[in-house]
C-alpha cells in the first residue's frame, strides 16, 4: 500500500505514522526526520537544508525530491510506503505522481488528517523529541514518565528549534500557502480521505485505519 499523511504541522503525523505504518508492515518515510538526521550528522544533505528548517521554510524542491526519489527506490519500500511530511507543495505532488508512474505504480490514498488552528498550537508547543530515536511525545498531552527522558529508549528529550513561537507561526503560514492546496489536488485525484484527527491519539490511529479499511474495500 502507497499512503500519505498530509495535515498542518503539529495535526500528529509523525505519531500516528509510526502507529500506522507498522500495523501495515511498510516503511515510514518521513522527510523531516530524514532532513534532521542529516543536520544532526553534519551531512552535506544536513548542510543545504539547515537553514531554511531553521526558518520554518521549506527545503528546495530540487533537494528534497532527490532525496525522497532515492530512499523510495530502497527494498523496504518496493511493497509500499507511507509518506509523512511529504509532498509539501503541488510540484512535489507532481513529481511524485511521475516518479510513481515510470515505476508502474501509484498512489492509493492521501489521508488528511483534520485539527483546528488553536489545537495544532497547542500541540506544538508542547512537543518533545527524543535526540536517540525520534519518539515524540508532549509536555502534557503524551508526558513520558520522567520529564525529559524517553520512556522508549531513556534518550534525552528535546525541543525543536523550530517549535519556537515565531517559527510556528510562520510554518503555519507556509502550510496555508504551499501545502493546503494540495487538499483539493488530491480530491481531484479520488484518492484525499479526511479524519477528525481530535482526541486521544489511540482514537485517531483506530478512525485511520477503520477509514483504510473502508476505503480500500
Ligand atoms: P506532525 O508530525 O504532524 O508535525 P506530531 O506527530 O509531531 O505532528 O505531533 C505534534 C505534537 O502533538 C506532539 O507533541 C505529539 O505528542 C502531540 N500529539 C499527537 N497526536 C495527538 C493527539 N491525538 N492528542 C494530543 N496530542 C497529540
Ligand atoms: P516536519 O518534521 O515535517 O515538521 O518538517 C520539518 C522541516 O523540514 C520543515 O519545516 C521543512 O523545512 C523541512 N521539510 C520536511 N519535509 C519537507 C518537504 N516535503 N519539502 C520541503 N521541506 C521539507
Amino acid at each position: 500500500m502507497r499512503l500519505v499523511l498530509v495535515g498542518p504541522p503539529g495535526a500528529g503525523k509523525g505519531t500516528q505514522a509510526q502507529f500506522i505504518a507498522s500495523h501495515l508492515a511498510i516503511p515510514k518515510v518521513s522527510t523531516g526526520d530524514i532532513f534532521r538526521s542529516n543536520v544532526s550528522g553534519g551531512t552535506e544533505l544536513g548542510r543545504q537544508a539547515k537553514a531554511f528548517m531553521d526558518r520554518g521554510d521549506l527545503v528546495p524542491d530540487e533537494v528534497t525530491i532527490a532525496m525522497v526519489a532515492s530512499r523510495l527506490q530502497e527494498e523496504d519500500a518496493q511493497a509500499g510506503f507511507l509518506l509523512d511530511g511529504f509532498p509539501r507543495n503541488v510540484p512535489q505532488a507532481e513529481t511524485l505522481k511521475k516518479l510513481l508512474a515510470d515505476w508502474g505504480m501509484r498512489l492509493d490514498l492521501v489521508l488528511e488528517l483534520v485539527v483546528d488552528h488553536d489545537e495544532v498550537i497547542r500541540r506544538l508547543s508542547g512537543r518533545r523529541t527524543c535526540r536517540k530515536c525520534g519518539r515524540v511525545w508532549h509536555v502534557a498531552f503524551d508526558p513520558p514518565s520522567r520529564p525529559g527522558t524517553c520512556d522508549e529508549c531513556g534518550g534525552e528529550l528535546f525541543q525543536r528549534d523550530d517549535d519556537r513561537e515565531e517559527t510556528i507561526r510562520h510554518r503555519l503560514e507556509v502550510y496555508q500557502r504551499q501545502t493546503q492546496p494540495l487538499i483539493s489536488y488530491y480530491a481531484d485525484d479520488g484518492v484525499l480521505l479526511g479524519i477528525d484527527a481530535t482526541g486521544p491519539v489511540d482514537d485517531v490511529t483506530d478512525r485511520a485505519l477503520i477509514a483504510l479499511r473502508r476505503f480500500l474495500r
